[in-house]
């Protein structure tokens, strides 16, 4: 006899909609919740479902993506990468080659929280039926800068992020449409990741028409090399016209219970000119209002004096009077990364002392990427682990592990 759950291969949405079960797609997520056995009970396995995973375009130039869409062919779609450069770039950047071949676009969206506590079976918090959050009073090293919900744990979504930015709209089983943020919600509920009732399929993305003279990039801080959620990231799209810039969208995500866009910050960037000072006055008015969970305003202010400085002068590849667009172009500064990573610096602060007083040994500072694997700096051929140490433990393999 065998313990194995029930498995329904559908060939239709309808027969998806109907199907009673936890849907699976590319299964990148789903494995990994099952392998913890946070999830159990009937599998609707719509990866063969037809006519989900193509890419098409209609007479206004907008694409039409299909959820089973992978995200390798997001980031690698020649037409795709032109119109949607700050889309492709985000597909192209998370995690690595091969979950990117079998991650599709409908479960980047919707995969749920790396929270550990909801990843272990014995932590039965907000999101897994329970009546508390483990993380507030406890290991909350990767929660959120923007308190906003009991649960303190960031959405996931890098595309969710770029796709805000995009303004881009869901299709629910072939035949309602939502925007992103009413797939998301406004992030105060602390029992979901998502909107999307049980029966309900996600099947298409709509995007917009591309604006015409578009730049556009995809940053993100990253606590590791690759293969790791952010710690905080960004996509930004401007564009300038006579010396002023007439378009700007700037999003954030993994610092909220859902990614945000920061439209106080891109009235601040829009109709002035793109120098470095107005970068840097908009890029200030990113953190306005959050409140790191659990950290002390006095904290935040020493802390923010010690980082802020170092930081800011180790990446002085921003000169003034640069033009902007070059500076999304080369990816070399994102208005509000710097100042989001440095308020994670603030929450990871207490952990890494901790951490220290553990093992002896200090925790590294997260390190800022374009979502570019930095070769030259890569390990040794022939070794296995970083050199005088253990590998570090990951938010994937921290969860098999929960704190005491
Ligand atoms: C090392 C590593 C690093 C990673 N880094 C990042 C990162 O930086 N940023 C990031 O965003 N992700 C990251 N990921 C996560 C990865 O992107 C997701 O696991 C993947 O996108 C999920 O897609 P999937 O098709 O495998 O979804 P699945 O695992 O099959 O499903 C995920 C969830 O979505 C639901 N679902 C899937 N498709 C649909 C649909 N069409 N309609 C309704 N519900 C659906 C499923 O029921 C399930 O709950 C990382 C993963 C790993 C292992
Ligand atoms: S942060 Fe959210 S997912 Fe994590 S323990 Fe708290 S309620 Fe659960």
């Amino acid at each position: 006899m065998t313990n194995a759950p029930e498995l329904t291969q559908v060939t239709t949405v309808e027969q998806a909609a109907q199907a009673k079960g936890e849907i699976r797609a590319g299964g990148t997520d789903f494995q990994d919740r099952r392998r913890h056995q946070v999830s159990s009970g009937p599998i609707v396995d719509i990866h063969r479902l037809p006519g989900l995973s193509a890419i098409d375009w209609d007479e206004r130039g907008a694409a039409r993506i299909g959820t089973l869409t992978t995200l390798t062919t997001i980031a690698s779609d020649p037409r795709l990468r032109d119109a949607y450069p700050g889309l492709a770039q985000a597909a192209g950047g998370l995690a690595t080659p091969q979950i990117r071949a079998m991650a599709t676009l409908g479960g980047s969206l919707l995969q749920r929280s790396r929270c550990w506590y909801a990843r272990h079976p014995e932590f039965r918090c907000y999101q897994r039926g329970g009546d508390r959050c483990f993380a507030r009073d406890g290991e909350h090293e990767h929660g959120v800068v923007f308190d906003t919900s009991p649960c303190v744990h960031p959405h996931p979504s890098t595309m969710g992020m770029a796709l805000i930015g995009y303004e881009a709209l869901v299709e629910v089983n072939g035949a309602q449409w939502r925007t992103m943020e009413q797939l998301y919600g406004d992030g105060s509920d602390p029992t979901r990741d998502h909107r999307l009732e049980e029966g309900e399929l996600l099947t298409t993305v709509q995007l917009p028409p591309p604006v015409a003279g578009e730049r556009a990039a995809y940053f993100r801080a990253i606590q590791r090399r690759e293969a790791e959620w952010a710690i905080v990231e960004a996509m930004t799209r401007l564009c300038v016209q006579d010396g002023v810039i007439t378009f700007a969208r700037v999003t954030v995500g993994a610092v909220a219970r859902v990614p945000r866009r920061l439209k106080h910050v891109e009235a601040a960037l829009i109709g002035q000119p793109p120098t470095a000072v107005t970068l840097e006055q908009a890029a200030a008015l990113a953190t306005a209002g959050p409140a790191p969970c659990h950290t002390p305003s006095t904290r935040c202010a020493s802390f923010a004096a010690r980082f802020l400085r170092p930081s800011s002068e180790r990446r002085s590849a921003v000169h003034p009077g640069r033009p902007v667009d070059r500076l999304a172009g080369d990816q070399q500064r994102i208005p509000g990364v710097r100042e989001l990573a440095c308020q994670r610096d603030l929450l990871s602060a207490a952990h890494r002392r901790r951490h220290k007083e553990r093992c002896g040994r200090v925790r590294g500072h997260p390190r800022v990427f374009s979502g570019k694997p930095d070769w030259k700096h890569s390990r040794p051929s022939g070794t296995t682990s970083r050199p005088g140490g253990r590998t570090p433990r990951s938010s994937s393999n921290r969860t098999r592990r929960p704190p005491a």
